[in-house]
């Protein structure tokens, strides 16, 4: 067994202890007794320092120009990325510690890596103000920096969805503190560390701990100018009301409930069926923009059914370190209680249930937070499977008539985040969609596999507020400042 990893807060340039000495464990999900490391649990008092050493480092952090700050952020790319003995050490302690499969965790951090070379990437764009000569006056439309950025981040894609957050944060000038969530802290912490020791003292601070100690005096410092968060709606909704006291603006980037459409034209030749199963279930169905209610027109749904299951059928569910496990536990025992009890509620209104997958260790999977891939066949819309976000690997699937009655389906929902149309007709794929409530769609497709950076992403209802990735994932870290004078007088 491997010597439990400790990591610490990184606060104005230097790795420290919390200000009272304290760490809390993190466990193995796959096998619980086992510790995988501790996390420095910082307090109250760490939270100001680190906030007002992000204050002090601002204005020559954001005084920096966009290609100096591009070229700081490209470095950081190679870092994180380029040593393969680390990245491989990193990402390993990162599926002990989450639970998710070695393919993952590799996956998170490179894609970490690209969403700071794309940041970078917008150094030219940036950096041109808008000028509108018109009477009365000349007006340049200009943007600033906000100032100290908190960023908060869940535990199911902590590195992939620092990299909706972190690398825009700092490419558009703000100083940053950071909160990893516990449930998965020792790797991202480290990955922080590599970052925060190759940029000026302060402009990346590091805060691990619980929620409940630290969360409030993070989002209320008043020194925070913004803040940037992901997690659940209940949080959110918390992060918002204490944000309001101090008028601090917010992105909330909350759960979702997906609804992917089957058309009666879809193709479902080739690798299709592996594309909904990765949309379902990838990360074990732990993601905010996993495909969580399947539509599919009557005329296919035998063959959906059939086709998807024998491909869910496949998977080997274990621990995430073996090269054949395909998918690992879920992250920790409440998440799995969600799913379990959905399951339980299907059965008892006597739905068909299916749960899948081969499990090779059967001793493993009694241990761990396990659950099998499962599949809900015409489950009731009531049901608390399609009602509410999963979090988890389990997919109801349900047949419609006509699109109208897809569409009604899919927007009769409290989320809004992403949604998939299958068709072999792109354009009425596109179409359809047009008309789904949500921030995001794919075509034959879902999911992070399939998602491309460059859009802005984000959810209506529910789903949250403001949208990260691309270019306006850099701009919502800055006001607008106009700057008007005289006709004829601005250069
Ligand atoms: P939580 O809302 O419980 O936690 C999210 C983060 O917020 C964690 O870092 C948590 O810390 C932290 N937090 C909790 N309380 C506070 C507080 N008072 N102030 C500041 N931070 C606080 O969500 P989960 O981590 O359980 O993640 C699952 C949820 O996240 C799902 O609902 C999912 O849909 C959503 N999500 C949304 C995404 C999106 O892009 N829309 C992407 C990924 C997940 P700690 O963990 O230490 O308690």
């Amino acid at each position: 067994m491997t010597d439990p990893v400790e990591t610490l807060l990184y606060i104005d340039g230097a790795a420290t202890a919390a200000s009272d000495g304290g760490s809390y464990d993190i466990f193995n999900p796959a096998r619980p007794g086992e510790l995988v490391g501790r996390a420095a649990a910082g307090t109250p008092d760490d939270v100001d320092r680190a906030v007002k050493a992000a204050h002090a480092a601002f204005p020559a952090w954001a005084s920096l120009g966009y290609e100096q700050r591009g070229a700081l952020l490209r470095k950081v790319a190679a870092a994180i990325t380029q040593d393969m003995a680390e990245v491989d050490a990193r990402a390993r302690l990162f599926t002990r510690e989450h639970g998710k499969i070695l393919r993952e965790t590799h996956l998170e951090i490179s894609r970490l890596g690209e969403r700071f070379v794309q940041s970078a990437n917008y150094a030219e764009r940036l950096a041109r103000d808008e000028m509108i000569r018109a009477a009365p006056n000349d007006t340049i439309i200009t943007r600033q920096p906000r100032g100290v950025a908190a960023l908060v981040v869940p535990w199911n894609w902590p590195l992939a969805i620092l990299g909706a957050k972190l690398p825009q944060a700092l490419m558009a000038g703000n100083t940053v503190v950071v909160k990893p969530s516990a449930n998965s802290a020792l790797a991202p912490t480290l990955t922080l560390h590599r970052i925060a020791e190759l940029l000026p003292p302060g402009v990346v601070n590091i805060l691990t701990g619980s929620a409940s100690r630290i969360g409030d005096a993070i989002i209320g410092h008043p020194l925070v100018r913004y803040v940037n968060f992901t997690g659940s709606v209940d949080v959110g909704r918390h992060v918002m009301t204490v944000a309001a006291r101090n008028i601090t603006p917010v992105t909330l980037e909350l759960g979702g409930n997906d609804a992917g459409l089957v058309l009666h034209d879809a193709d479902l030749s080739g690798d299709a069926f592996h594309r909904l199963y990765r949309a379902a279930f990838m990360s074990t169905g732990q993601i905010c923009f996993a495909l969580k209610r399947l539509y599919v027109h009557r005329s296919r749904f035998a063959q959906v059914v059939d086709g998807l299951r024998a491909v869910v059928d496949a998977q080997v569910i274990g621990d995430g370190l073996l090269p054949e496990t395909t998918m690992g536990p879920m992250n920790n025992a409440k998440q799995l209680k969600v799913v379990t009890d959905m399951i339980a509620q299907a059965r008892a209104k006597g739905h068909n249930v299916i749960e899948l997958g081969q499990v090779p260790d059967p001793a493993l999977y009694a241990q761990g937070y396990f659950q099998r891939p499962t599949l809900v066949i015409d489950a009731d819309p009531s049901l608390s499977v399609v009602r509410d976000e999963q979090f988890g690997p389990i997919l109801p699937i349900m047949p419609f008539d006509t699109e109208d009655q897809a569409l009604a389906l899919a927007n009769d929902d409290q989320f809004g985040l992403a949604s998939s149309v299958w068709s072999a007709d792109i354009d009425r794929a596109v179409a359809l969609a047009r008309r789904i409530e949500a921030g995001y769609s794919f075509i034959n497709a879902h999911g992070p596999s399939a998602q491309d950076g460059n859009g802005p992403f984000g959810g209506f209802k529910k789903s949250g507020i403001g949208r990260n990735f691309g270019y306006e994932g850099v701009i919502q870290f800055q006001g607008y400042h106009s700057i008007t004078a005289a006709p004829g007088s601005l250069a």
